[in-house]
């Protein structure tokens, strides 16, 4: 069987039994690396309060972890659905060298999960979205970023 869809069947998986098992909603995710599992996860927003907890974030963190690493250079991750914005966010922060995924982000809409929305969101001018942004205090924010440069245990990333 060819490797993408043995793991993206793993993802799959994952979304229909963490909504069996009342975790969250129908989304899974498997982290692989060298053709071997390394990190997975389901949706577990509702079950454990966390609205951050989609199965990309899951997935990413119990690699992280296993792997000892904060970077995932040379892992696929495998969604059962197209991620959304807030995980696209995250896969890119975290570095994998490819994604692949089964569902279209429309496919979740029609189920009501509609991050359409954030996607339009993104695309409007800050002053024009849905959740007030206030921009003060500038000088002393920036500051800290003139501390990091500076900063001799700095680790980048
Ligand atoms: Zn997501």
């Amino acid at each position: 069987m060819n490797q993408d869809e043995y793991f993206l069947r793993a993802a799959i998986q994952l979304a229909r039994e963490g909504m069996t098992t009342g975790q969250g909603g129908p989304f899974g995710a498997v982290i692989v690396r060298n053709g071997e599992i390394v990190g997975q996860g389901c949706n577990r927003v509702t079950s454990t309060n966390d609205p951050t907890a989609h199965a990309e974030v899951v997935a990413i963190r119990d690699a992280c972890q296993k792997l000892g690493t904060f970077q995932l250079e040379g892992c696929t991750l495998y969604a059962s659905c197209e991620p959304c914005p807030m995980c696209l966010g995250a896969i890119y922060w975290a570095r994998p060298s490819r994604i692949v995924y089964g569902a279209f982000h429309s496919d979740a809409g029609r189920a009501g999960f509609d991050d359409q929305f954030i996607y339009e969101e993104l695309d409007k001018p800050r002053e024009q979205r849905h959740i007030p942004m206030h921009q003060l205090l500038h000088e002393e924010a920036d500051a800290v970023f003139t501390e990091w440069i500076a900063f001799e245990n700095r680790i980048h990333y």
